[in-house]
């Protein structure tokens, strides 16, 4: 049987569509003020939210696009390649959904979904701790059952949407456990409604990219959530998060070839333009090659990414180790593509007038959140190993 490298035709209308949209609205001078004043676009993301771009790998039947992650991918890629940041802020809403989808009540879905889908809604979801990131099954917050409501404490970092959002999914402890090698044991997840007493959301101002994007601190002061809203099974919390991360990277391995990509067309565009020693610089061989060595790694980043997420949709399951390749891959040539990218622009690119510069910025987060890239590694490591 033949193997196909190709995307089918509704696969690239979604591309144009997302492309068209994009460079419409992703302007230079939204950019450049969200960037500079690390504000969230709420009107864009609005408007993003009524063409379905953020939900397009939803099922129908809560109000999404029904097609798979492969779509929803090509989405990111294209809209990254055009702003990494107002990307990600457009994109985001939904963050932590596949949890829901997975794991949560029929009730939880129908209450939530939809207005997700509609943009009426904002998500986000919450592991890390100032003391728990990498490890995240160390995390501190601890949740308690008290009559029929569960009374959550601790507090969250570098939460997405944590300010803006209308719930976030959050990690606690309900168990303890008494050896540390269990510690993944015992955790569970709730959506936690941010107008409940005790949420408090603290803006994280001074990122170094993807500054469009909202990241808080969050704390929680004895919420209380009925116990309805206990994701899942009690306990499951970190398996859930294992098996959200393996569908969530292959989402950042696209958002960082859609970097890449980007990176290289500014930088070619910019070549072709610069004289220096009265040629343009794209005459220069030395930038000939590393222009086509830089694009031939970003096809095989590509390549990778959306064989990872084909084996997801074939098989009905994330691939564990592809997911961790493509996004440990991925992230290192958008951060290497942008590295030349500025180098070409010169002092120029040095300003942040020039859209290279956010694309510099912005590229880093893909080697850092949804699991550093050595956390990557250590899975891929695992796997060849056959280690747990
Ligand atoms: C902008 C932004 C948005 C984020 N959004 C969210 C969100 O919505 N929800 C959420 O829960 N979290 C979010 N995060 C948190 C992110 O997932 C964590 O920052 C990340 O997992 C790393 O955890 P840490 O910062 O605690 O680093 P640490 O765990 O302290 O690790 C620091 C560094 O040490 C190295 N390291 C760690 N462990 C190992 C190891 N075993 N072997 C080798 N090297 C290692 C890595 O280089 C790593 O970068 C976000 C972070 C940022 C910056």
């Amino acid at each position: 049987m033949a193997i196909s490298f190709s995307f089918t035709e509704e696969q690239e209308d979604i591309r144009r569509a997302a492309k068209e949209f994009a460079e419409k609205e992703f302007t230079h001078e939204l950019a450049l003020e969200c960037d500079r004043n690390e504000k969230y676009p709420m009107e864009l993301v609005k408007k993003c939210a009524k063409l379905g771009f953020h939900a397009v790998a939803i099922p129908e039947e809560y109000g999404g696009g029904g097609y798979t992650p492969i779509e929803q991918m090509i989405v990111m890629e294209e809209f990254s390649a055009v702003n990494p940041g107002l990307a990600l802020a457009c994109l985001t809403p939904i963050f932590g959904v596949e949890i829901l989808l997975l794991h949560g009540s029929e009730e939880q879905k129908e209450k939530w979904i939809p207005k997700l889908c509609e943009g009426k809604a904002i998500m986000g979801m919450a592991n890390t701790e100032p003391d728990a990131g990498s490890d995240s099954a160390s995390i501190k917050t601890r949740a308690k059952l008290d009559g029929d409501e569960w009374v959550i404490n601790g507090t969250k970092q570098f939460i997405t949407n944590g300010s803006i959002a209308d719930f976030i999914l959050v990690t606690a402890r309900t168990r303890e456990v008494e050896d540390w090698k269990k510690r993944h044991k015992g955790i569970s997840y709730f959506i936690v409604e941010t107008d409940r007493e005790g949420y408090k959301a603290t803006k994280i101002v001074g990122k170094l990219g993807i500054r469009a994007s909202d990241t808080a601190e969050i704390s929680l002061n004895n919420v209380r959530v009925p116990k309805e809203n206990l994701v899942g099974e009690e306990g499951k919390g970190f398996y859930y998060m294992m098996e959200f991360f393996d569908i969530s990277r292959v989402w950042v391995a696209a958002q960082a070839v859609g970097i890449a990509k980007g990176a290289l067309k500014l930088a070619a565009d910019y070549v072709k333009q610069r004289k220096a020693f009265g040629v343009p610089l794209a005459t220069f061989q030395y930038i000939q090659f590393r222009l086509a060595e830089l694009a031939t790694k970003i096809e095989a980043a590509r390549t990778l990414t959306y064989r990872a997420a084909a084996i997801q949709v074939e098989t009905g399951k994330p691939d564990s180790m592809l997911s961790s390749m493509a996004k440990w891959y991925a992230g290192e040539v958008a951060v290497e593509t942008c590295d030349w990218a500025l180098q070409f622009h010169g002092g120029y690119g040095y300003i942040d007038e020039y859209p290279i510069n956010q694309f510099y910025r912005d590229a880093k987060i893909t080697e850092i959140y949804e699991g550093a890239k050595e956390i990557e590694k250590l899975i891929v490591a695992r796997h060849i190993l056959g280690v747990k």
